[in-house]
């Protein structure tokens, strides 16, 4: 199936005996992150085998996937085993760039050529170390762009030290997040490494000289959120908080920590500064596969029986593709069989054990 020329995707089924009874295997991608040749030790368009190595542009995020996933078809079509579920492979034709929209498996299941896939578990097999990973995190990005009043910074107490709100109102935001958005239960039983959190990660100010308070600063972060929230929540809450601050930003004043002429408001001059809060997007919210399904339990008995141990994993990236189907009803678990420590990506997460943005 085919949306753009010489881009199809392929659906091969198996069929089983009881109608509706089905396991599919979804995910594996056909394209690959571009590769500069020069940087390669070998030709990255070709396969190389050396030893129990193989070398070239997507081994491990995808085409190893889509190789293992042609070896079991073939191995079904050469056995011909009566099964009672039909297994149904799909290959997509694109996952790396979420830029192009329209061609993979999101217009698949746009156009209801994955419907039938519903009744039965989904593996997406384009996660990497053989482990079953049962979680991904929601994220959001912000910016938020302080207003103080510039004024020679001999005279502190006339002006208003945007860079010093700045960082006191991301402390207060912070401090408030953390509260309402505590580690959960769940959170522990998908073993995710870290809880949801809000920080900063970019930060900027008016340019200036030394003895001059900042008259504005401009922060910006993101939010990374345990699946059991939503970030519409978030967005809520956090709108709250800022709300508070610009009501009173005297409120964030600490003369323990920024001394006695650190003010947020000059009530003689009828002045206070202010905070702008924005969400860049709307943002997304995270994954939390069926631990109650039988896909589940099939894939980790089937990881115990051949790796001896099974280890299920939850990430802090999100995992656009896969969220769209969940929310569409479909019963994801997620798996792969590369490693990541080998993967070679164009971003600077290249050890991540799957495409997580
Ligand atoms: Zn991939």
């Amino acid at each position: 199936m085919h949306f753009v020329d010489g881009r199809g995707n392929v659906i091969i089924r198996y069929p089983g005996t009881v109608p509706g009874k089905v396991c599919s295997f979804v995910g594996s991608h056909l394209d690959v992150v571009p590769a500069n040749p020069t940087s390669w030790e070998r030709n990255p368009f070709k396969l190389t085998v050396e030893g129990d190595m193989l070398y070239g542009r997507g081994t491990t995020d995808c085409l190893g996937h889509v190789a293992l996933l042609t070896d079991l078809l073939c191995t079904l079509a050469e056995h011909k085993p009566a099964l009672k579920t039909s297994v149904v492979v799909v290959f997509i034709v694109n996952e790396e760039n979420s830029s192009f929209v329209g061609l993979g498996v999101d217009q698949l299941a746009k156009e209801g050529y994955l419907d039938k896939l519903k009744s039965g578990p989904l593996f997406w097999i384009d996660a990497a170390d053989s482990q079953p990973c049962i979680g991904s995190a929601g994220n959001l990005q912000w910016k938020m762009k302080v207003t103080g009043k510039l004024f020679h910074s001999g005279l502190p107490h006339k002006g208003i030290n945007s860079i010093e709100l700045a960082m006191d109102a991301v402390a207060y935001i912070q401090r408030r997040f953390f509260q309402d958005f505590k580690r959960l239960p769940q959170e522990d039983e998908y073993n995710f490494v870290t809880q949801s959190t809000l920080k900063p990660t970019q930060i900027s100010c008016a340019p200036g000289s030394l003895n001059q308070l900042p008259p504005d600063c401009t922060v910006e972060g993101d939010v990374r959120l345990a699946p059991f929230y939503d970030v519409a929540e978030v967005r809520r809450v956090v709108s709250a908080y800022i709300a508070e601050i610009n009501a009173n930003p005297a409120v964030l004043e600490n003369p323990e920590t920024r001394g006695p002429h650190s003010k947020y408001t000059l009530p003689d001059e009828n002045k206070k500064g202010a905070v702008e809060f924005q969400w860049l997007a709307d943002g997304e919210n995270g994954i939390a596969c069926n631990l109650n399904s039988v896909g589940y339990h099939a894939i980790l008995e089937a990881t115990k029986a051949i790796l001896g141990d099974v280890k299920p994993y939850s990430i802090g990236g999100s995992l656009p593709l896969i969220r769209e189907l969940q929310e569409h009803g479909f019963d994801m678990q997620i798996s792969g069989y590369g490693i990541s420590t080998t993967k070679r990506t164009a971003s600077p997460i290249s050890t991540a054990p799957i495409n997580q943005q």
